[in-house]
């Protein structure tokens, strides 16, 4: 499983571009769309190795809960996390 912060996303993705799929590793086997909660993710078109690959319906709707993160044995998921607010410096109020 993969997660980032979306401050190390690669260029060209813009927040809330939250889950990357590598299209070439995945085997289609549906596992992460039967663990997403919201229930964004679908099989669509082929890779290059004939398999259904998965993608995001919706992005805006991810929470990263990273679920199909974990269960993909492909490893070809990663999620983006939304960066934490930093603390505040003690005393400061
Ligand atoms: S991170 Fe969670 S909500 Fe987002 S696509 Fe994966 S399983 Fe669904
Ligand atoms: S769990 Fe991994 S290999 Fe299976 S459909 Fe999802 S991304 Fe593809």
């Amino acid at each position: 499983m993969t997660a980032r912060s979306e401050r190390d996303a690669p260029i060209g993705v813009i927040p809330p571009h939250r889950v990357l799929i590598a299209a070439e590793r995945c085997k289609g086997c549906g596992l992460c769309v039967a663990v997403c909660p919201p229930e964004i993710m679908e099989l669509g078109s082929l890779n290059r190795l004939g398999y259904a690959v998965v993608h995001v319906t919706d992005q805006a709707r991810c929470t990263s809960c990273t679920a199909c993160a974990l269960v993909c044995p492909e490893v070809a998921i990663t999620v983006l996390r939304p960066r934490k607010a930093p603390p505040k410096p003690e005393g400061n109020p």
